[in-house]
């Protein structure tokens, strides 16, 4: 079972500030913001990384950007701009080994991240 904090936050065990759900994805904001918008979207169903996805899990892939780019809308920062990133293993910098989209706005981003 690969469960993780994110795992304890969908189900409620542990508080966070949700800000977009539907079926399959739920969205809270970061608790070490490293934007003045930084949200993570994750799949209800758990995946550790994104190594772990398979050809059945493309929709649900795509529901975790489209949840983004909704959220973005509805808050009224799409125009204006926004990253989303996915960390993979070590290297990639994840932390946390239940898949998530970083939702980063609110300023201007640097490029190419370090
Ligand atoms: P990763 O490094 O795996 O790509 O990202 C994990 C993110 O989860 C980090 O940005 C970290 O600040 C955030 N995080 C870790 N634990 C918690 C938590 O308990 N609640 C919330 N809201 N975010 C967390």
């Amino acid at each position: 079972m690969n469960d993780t904090i994110f795992g304890k936050i969908i189900r409620r065990e542990i508080p966070a500030d949700i800000v977009y759900e539907n079926a399959d994805v739920l969205a809270f904001r970061d608790l070490n913001p490293q934007a003045p918008v930084h949200v993570l979207f994750v799949p209800k169903r758990p995946l550790a990384t994104l190594n772990d996805a398979a050809p059945g899990d493309a929709a649900l892939l795509g529901k975790l950007l489209l949840g983004a780019a909704e959220y973005a809308k509805r808050e009224g920062f799409a125009e204006q701009g926004y990253r989303t990133v996915i960390n993979c293993n070590e290297d990639g910098g994840q932390t946390v080994f239940h898949l998530h989209v970083h939702l980063l706005a609110g300023r201007r981003l640097h490029w190419p991240p370090g």
